[in-house]
């Protein structure tokens, strides 16, 4: 997969057929997606891909030209670098999170994760690491605008599928999903059901109800527990083993329930 970032922009291998890969029907107009980059080349392959799937595009090459256009064109989602030639990127976070309540997606060479919490504490909603593959990060983008399109669960059906287990968050069941293959399929119960520990449910849940999208440690463990047990990363952790135990097929490389290390978790549908 191409690569973008470090050196020379590519393009992606997805073909740029009008509204694909858009999330909002085609009557909705287009999301406006603000783009704060200062690396020119960087800055030319984001739009041609972003504007091939029919966003609006809008660029600025410092924090404090993001923090003008951002208040003047308000955008539906914003893809930030944190390195820009005047202010920090984690500031314009911080500026942006009085008044602007759009995803921003932090797009940054800084990969050590204190620059990765630091952000998300501030208020990103996800962060990509560059290099990045352009797939990824429109694949990001689309489940940050769908979150932002309406509190999770509203209207949806709160259904979710986790290898061969069919996941029925209103009815707090577990059952093999139509299709799944036999005892190989995963650890089942008997019958073709699972039980799950009411804390188990509620971790799901969270994960869940936001498919696609990086929630931080913290951000579960409050959910979850309650104020002041945001460092009891270790508890995430011994649940979440679990659950990989009971609904993952190969619990020690999770596809569905995945770790985003120094972070988070993710629910990849
Ligand atoms: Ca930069």
């Amino acid at each position: 997969m191409a690569e973008v970032g470090d050196s020379r922009p590519e393009l992606d291998g997805t073909p740029a057929v009008p509204g694909s890969g858009r999330v909002l029907p085609a009557s909705a107009s287009p999301a406006g997606i603000l783009l704060v980059e200062d690396q020119p080349e960087l800055v030319r392959a984001l739009q041609i891909n972003l504007r091939a799937r029919q966003y609006d595009v809008i660029t600025a090459r410092t924090g404090r030209e993001a923090l003008a256009l951002a208040a003047s064109h308000p955008p539906d989602a914003i893809i930030l670098d944190l390195g820009l030639p005047d202010i920090d990127g984690t500031e314009v976070i911080v500026e942006l999170r009085r008044w602007c309540k759009a995803p921003i997606i932090v797009l940054s060479g800084r990969t050590s994760p204190g620059d990765k919490i630091g952000a998300l504490d501030v208020g990103a909603d996800d962060y990509v690491t560059k290099p990045f593959a352009m797939a990824e990060l429109l694949a990001r983008l689309r489940a940050a605008l769908r979150r932002d399109e309406g509190e999770p669960g509203h209207g949806e059906p709160r259904v979710a599928t986790i290898g061969a287990w069919l996941v029925d968050l209103t009815a707090h069941q577990v059952t093999r999903a139509p299709g799944a293959g036999g005892e190989d399929a995963g650890p089942g119960g008997a019958g073709g059901t699972l039980r799950l520990t009411p804390t188990e449910w509620r971790i799901l849940e969270i994960l869940l109800l936001r498919p696609g999208q990086l929630v931080g440690s913290a951000q579960i463990l409050t959910g979850v527990w309650g104020p002041g047990f945001q460092q009891r990363t270790n508890y995430l952790r011994f649940h979440m083993a679990r659950l990989r135990r009971k609904l993952e097929p190969d619990p020690a490389r999770p596809r569905w329930l995945v770790t985003e290390p120094g972070m988070g978790y993710r629910y990849q549908p």
